[in-house]
């Protein structure tokens, strides 16, 4: 892995991966190619050394295949995505375009530059994906295991079970070195203020409403981002060529449980620290009453599926990967986070609606 193209290292994950892999590989050249749309942010990446920015598209064939060209790239983690499955409900065109056409431009670049101009170099493409390729679990459903069949129920997940797909046609048909990681719902720094988290952390200290989705009752797996970085590159060094490894954190919670610890979460920083309540005067916690006041049910979500379970022995055993992370602890430190690196979110959720 000496030369890496990170596609989406200025969203979430992506830019957290850009951090570890600096810290855990500090010889490996760096390359992120990110459009920066509004879930772009090169303020994620301030203060990572020796990295170097493209902003474009990877839609773009002819761009990435002068960058593996130029850059003598060996390696693809590709996480750019159009991410919000919400938005996909609203207007699914984009959720085609980046994640099914931009993941084939990147997979025909990649053939032409590894595989068909003769090089013999060592590659291989890492592709981000999904728990919700999988569909809905009933409640005694055995968990998603990686032979379970895609069902896919919303645009966002339809699109990137397309890209998962053309994924392994290429290794199939042309032999590209592939990997694929589904993973689960993520949580942590830098998180675009559209999710869950977030948006309820940041709302919480406005004073403003926690829209619950239906009865709360959905349930989804939490894996820390951190967590999930360390299994990227467990699978960038064990995963077999052609495999697909279910990542999640072991935290199988419903969306109210959830939503209680970010109120517990908030309300103990600010028992902590005094001064949170001048910085934050709305919140109920800076007077005295508690976070959860701002709980607000409302209609569900089309198609919401009711439950992600992750089974991922798969990972522990051929990756030696395992989650580190508590939830409670996690969301502790990411309320923390938040807390202290408002001048990262402010700009992002200017005009914070009701
Ligand atoms: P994000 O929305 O925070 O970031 C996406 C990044 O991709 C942004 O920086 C954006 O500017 C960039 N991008 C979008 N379109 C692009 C294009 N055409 N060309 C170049 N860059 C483009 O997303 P995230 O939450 O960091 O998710 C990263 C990946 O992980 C995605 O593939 C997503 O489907 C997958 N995933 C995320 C979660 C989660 O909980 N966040 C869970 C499972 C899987």
């Amino acid at each position: 892995m000496d030369n890496v193209l990170i596609t989406g290292g200025a969203g979430f994950i992506g830019s957290n991966f850009v951090r570890y892999l600096r810290d855990h590989n500090p010889d490996s050249g760096i390359v992120v190619l990110d459009l920066l749309t509004y879930a772009g942010n090169r303020a994620s990446l301030d203060g990572i050394k020796d990295i170097e920015l493209v902003v474009g598209d990877i839609r773009d064939n002819e761009l990435v295949r002068q960058l593996l060209k130029t850059r003598k790239i060996d390696t693809i983690v590709h996480f750019a995505a159009e991410s919000h499955v919400d938005r996909s409900i609203e207007g699914p065109d984009a959720f085609i375009d980046t994640n099914i056409l931009g993941t084939h431009s990147l997979l025909k670049a990649a053939k032409a530059e590894w595989l068909d101009a003769g090089t013999g170099r060592p590659h291989r493409f890492h592709n981000i994906s999904t728990d919700e390729v999988f569909g809905s679990l009933e409640p005694e459903d055995p968990a998603f295991s990686e032979t379970t069949p895609y069902a896919p129920n919303s645009p966002y997940s339809a699109s990137k079970a397309s890209a998962d797909h053309l994924v392994r046609a290429y290794h199939h048909t042309f032999g590209l070195v592939t990997t694929t990681t589904n993973c689960s719902n993520n949580y942590g720094p830098y998180q675009f203020p559209e999710k869950l988290i977030p948006l309820f952390i940041i709302r919480a200290l406005h004073g403003q409403k926690l829209p619950i989705y239906g009865d709360g009752m959905n349930v989804r797996d939490w894996l820390h981002v951190a967590d999930h970085c360390r299994a990227i590159q467990a699978c960038l060094q064990h995963g077999l060529p052609g495999e697909t490894y279910n990542v999640g954190g072991g935290e199988e919670l419903p969306n109210m449980k959830v939503v209680e610890e970010i109120c517990a979460a908030v309300d103990g920083a600010f028992a902590a620290d005094p001064k949170l309540a001048e910085r934050f005067p709305a919140a109920p916690a800076a007077q005295g009453r508690c976070t959860a006041e701002l709980k607000n049910f409302v209609t569900d979500r089309k198609g919401h599926d009711r439950r992600y379970a992750i089974d991922e022995s798969k990972a522990r055993s051929e990756l030696q990967y395992a989650p580190e992370r508590d939830f409670s602890k996690g969301l502790r430190e990411t309320v923390s986070w938040y807390l202290a690196n408002e001048m990262w979110w402010r700009p992002l959720v200017a005009r914070p609606a009701d």
